[in-house]
């Protein structure tokens, strides 16, 4: 059985992170979306609600695993799972830059390949960062996030009053 994993914060999931997840899932047997959480970085969800918004929209696809990836390495984690390949989406040649030397590392350390997926034309420029700025200042973010997140989103913070000037 070929099983991939998914790797990313996801704080929160979003269209690109779906798309690139369900293609993955057309060419692996199963795959793991192994959600990831650096302690020296602020998350705007829990680990819980990361792992259950991503559980709440990847519901009605098969062979999809929602699971935390834990401390250490990826190329460790892949390794203890049974993973051959990690799946990423490109957005744009700075993505590329960062994961090359990750991907070729992850290799040498444990044999796990990486295989790049393009982004969807539709979802180049999203990013969790990107969505979360743009919800907070009050814009709607209901294209590019699926229903489990928006409702989280919605029901945050009010949105922040922009400086009055003068
Ligand atoms: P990080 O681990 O840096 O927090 P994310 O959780 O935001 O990363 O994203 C996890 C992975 O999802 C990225 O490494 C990338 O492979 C993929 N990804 C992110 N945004 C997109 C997008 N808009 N289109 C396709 N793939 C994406």
């Amino acid at each position: 059985m070929r099983r991939a994993v998914c790797p990313g914060s996801f704080d929160p999931i979003h269209n690109g992170h779906l798309e690139v997840i369900a293609r993955a899932a057309g060419l692996f047997d199963e795959v793991i979306v192994a959600v990831s959480t650096n302690y020296a970085k602020k998350y705007r969800f829990s680990l819980e609600d990361r792992m259950e918004m991503a559980r709440e929209t990847l519901a009605s696809l098969r062979g999809i695993i929602v699971e935390p990836m834990g401390e250490g390495l990826l190329a460790e984690y892949c390794r203890h799972r049974g993973v051959s390949a990690i799946v990423k989406g490109l957005r744009s040649s700075s993505d590329f830059d960062y994961e090359l030397p990750m991907a070729t590392m992850n290799r040498q350390l444990t044999g796990v390949e990486t295989v790049f997926l393009p982004a969807e034309a539709h979802y180049l420029h999203l990013s969790s960062t990107l969505i979360k700025e743009v919800n907070v200042l009050g814009g709607d973010i209901s294209d590019f996030v699926p229903k489990s997140v928006l409702k989280r989103l919605l029901a945050g913070e009010p949105p922040t009053e922009p400086p009055r000037r003068g």
